[in-house]
């Protein structure tokens, strides 16, 4: 995974599936190491928190799935789904319930308070990522269920990269133009 590629480190943690297509039954990582290592180098936790159990993790996918629920409808022009929606508000809530808060002459700071885990970073990071003013850019690739935010120019990024997955639905349609010509 590489941080800047989606746009904001919360999509990062969004996009920790690896199914080619909608399914998002397959995670990035298989250990709570791993996921917490994807969430170090996308800038969402810091190094050192302690590596996240069975329990912490099942909550951190149900959160994930809330909160791509949400983007996916905000993606598709949807209205989200009354439970996903709620789930990510809940989360939200008692994570900046426990921040620390900095009046800055740019504005409020919000970071984790010192108790806060893993949990309450991913949650203030979909926080942020919620306040962002280029929302309206917000898209979901055509093939996978990745997301990100599309600053490109002309009819716009339709691929979460290229290599992952537009170059493969390229190929896809141009085998499907063959078989049809062979027919
Ligand atoms: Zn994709």
């Amino acid at each position: 995974m590489t941080p800047g590629d989606f746009g904001h480190p919360a999509l990062s943690f969004l996009n920790t599936v690896t199914d080619d297509g909608k399914t998002r039954a397959r995670n990035s990582f298989a250990r709570g190491d791993e996921l917490l290592a994807e969430l170090v180098a996308c800038g969402l936790a810091p190094r050192g928190m302690q590596v996240p159990g069975a329990g912490q993790i099942a909550a951190l996918m149900t959160l994930r799935e809330a909160a791509y629920g949400v983007f996916s409808a905000m993606a598709a022009g949807r209205k989200p789904g009354r439970e996903e929606a709620l789930t990510l508000e809940t989360a939200m809530k008692s994570a900046l319930q426990d921040a620390s808060f900095t009046f800055r002459g740019d504005g409020l700071s919000i970071a984790a308070g010192p108790l806060g885990g893993i949990y309450d970073r991913v949650a203030l990071g979909l926080f942020d990522l919620m306040q962002r003013s280029d929302l309206d850019r917000i898209r979901e690739c055509k093939r996978c269920t990745h997301i990100f935010l599309d600053h490109g120019r002309g009819r716009g990024r339709r691929w979460c990269s290229m290599a992952r997955c537009g170059n493969r639905a390229k190929a896809a349609t141009f085998r499907a133009r063959q078989r049809a010509h062979i027919v």
